[in-house]
């Protein structure tokens, strides 16, 4: 095996990973094609993929559906801009996206990425805050410890303060208010003194807060920890009280991740503002969505400025569009619930092992995401190497090992997946 294959001298010389040094960069693994759940390396060997690339490639790599999608929408038309034009892919995508979103969604803003989309919901929620309250300081957002939002500067602002990356761009970042992490279990009891911080926080601060945001149910790149749902019954009854806007980052827990076709299904409460993104275009390509209410909508419209202010070059993008709208159908058609469930109650079993390993925390599985927490933070590169040599796609991050498989995997694949994640967590 030539070690270049997989590990190119010229990209590790030229090319920034994410979060990654250019001095002494992590080691990046060549990919030659992916289909199914299978990555394919130059070198010749396949991994069986449990990333689903960041949570986002939920039919699995290469679906000669959402090919022939994509395909037939470039041979219309790439792109055209969404500036006094409009198209199918767009209008039925928004459509079909009404139907699943809570009800209350009337307003469709496309944007680029899941950061952007941040972006776009905190100045919707400000022009609208403002708008609806008359109060010109109703400007700044609250968040719960230890989430992750995002990596543009409100986005990266509303990440958790010590884990995130405050303490690098320190004070060019806007203060924003931080209430803990609720500390309840998903599946335990649920500690009514979670809520308390932000009860006292709206308090004293509600006229200077124009939306509290977070991710519902699920903190992913925070520390994929798995909270109470009556967190969010509890957080919305406040805002709704003190007169706070509410807005859920479903960029990674949309598209029934976490069992759900979105996760503020688990609590019931719905939202002002939405973001959505990530397995939105199945991982063919970026886009998301912010959904809104018509209130919020039209408070900004009422305001002084009259439009909302943001109009990405690549808004509405049809053949991302076209490409959703698919991967929509296809949620829809292959009972998309069931299969999660399936893939849950497997990955329960399959996970169970890791409990009595010495450097193992917690095990804990909602929806299609299993997690071993270990004691100590993992050495990604060293973990990697292990992956790879036994044929399997996990890159951990700080104390957590994870998984988010496409949808798509088989039983014996998800086994084979599992068992030799465990043993890199046990070797490793
Ligand atoms: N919000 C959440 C909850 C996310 O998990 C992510 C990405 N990990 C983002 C926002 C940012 O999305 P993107 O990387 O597409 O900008």
């Amino acid at each position: 095996m030539k070690d270049n294959n997989v590990h190119d001298t010229w990209d590790r010389d030229h090319l920034w990973h994410p979060y990654t040094s250019t001095i002494d960069p992590l080691p990046t693994y060549k990919v030659e094609s992916a289909d199914g759940v299978r990555i394919h390396l130059a070198d010749g060997r396949s991994l069986i993929d449990g990333m689903a690339s960041w949570w986002c490639v939920i039919h699995g790599y290469n679906n000669p559906r959402i090919n022939r999608a994509a395909i037939d929408q470039i041979e219309k038309m790439s792109h055209v801009m969404f500036g006094g034009l409009t198209h199918d892919p767009a209008i039925t995508l928004g459509k079909m996206l009404l139907e699943v979103a809570p009800p209350s969604m009337n307003n469709i803003f496309y944007a680029d990425s899941g950061s952007v989309a941040v972006e776009v919901a905190m100045k919707m929620a400000i022009q609208a805050a403002v708008a609806m309250s008359g109060n010109p300081d109703k400007t700044n957002f609250v968040t719960i410890r230890s989430g992750y939002h995002g990596d543009t500067w409100n986005a990266m602002s509303v990440c958790d303060p010590v884990t995130g990356m405050h303490s690098i761009f320190g004070s060019s970042l806007p203060v924003r208010y931080f209430v803990p992490q609720p500390r309840s279990r998903f599946d335990g009891e649920w500690n009514p003194a979670d809520i308390s911080p932000l009860a006292d926080l709206l308090e004293k601060e509600s006229d200077n807060i124009a939306a509290l945001i977070l991710e519902p149910v699920v903190q992913g790149a925070g520390g994929m920890w798995f909270y109470h749902p009556q967190y969010l019954v509890e957080a919305v009854r406040l805002c709704r009280r003190h007169g706070v806007l509410v807005i859920f980052d479903e960029i990674a827990t949309g598209f029934f991740r976490t069992g759900k076709f979105f996760a503020w299904e688990h609590a019931g409460v719905e939202p002002d503002i939405m973001c959505i993104g990530k397995g939105l275009t199945a991982g063919y390509m970026t886009m998301s969505a912010v959904l809104t209410t018509r209130a919020v909508a039209d408070a900004i419209s009422r305001s002084e400025a009259g439009v909302m202010m943001h109009g990405p070059t690549f808004m509405a993008n049809p053949l991302a569009c076209a490409v959703a709208v698919e991967s929509l159908r296809m949620l829809r058609e292959n009972d998309t619930a069931a299969r999660i469930a399936r893939i849950s109650e497997r990955l329960n079993e399959l996970l169970a092992p890791a409990h009595a390993l010495d450097n193992v925390a917690d095990v804990r599985v909602l929806g299609a995401i299993g997690v071993i927490e270990t004691r100590k933070p993992v050495s990604v590169a060293e973990f990697q190497k292990e992956c790879t040599r036994r044929g399997i796609w996990v890159r951990p991050f700080g104390r957590n090992v994870y998984i988010m498989p496409p949808y798509i995997i088989s039983d014996e694949d998800l086994s084979t997946l599992v068992s030799n994640m465990i043993e890199c967590v046990r070797v490793c």
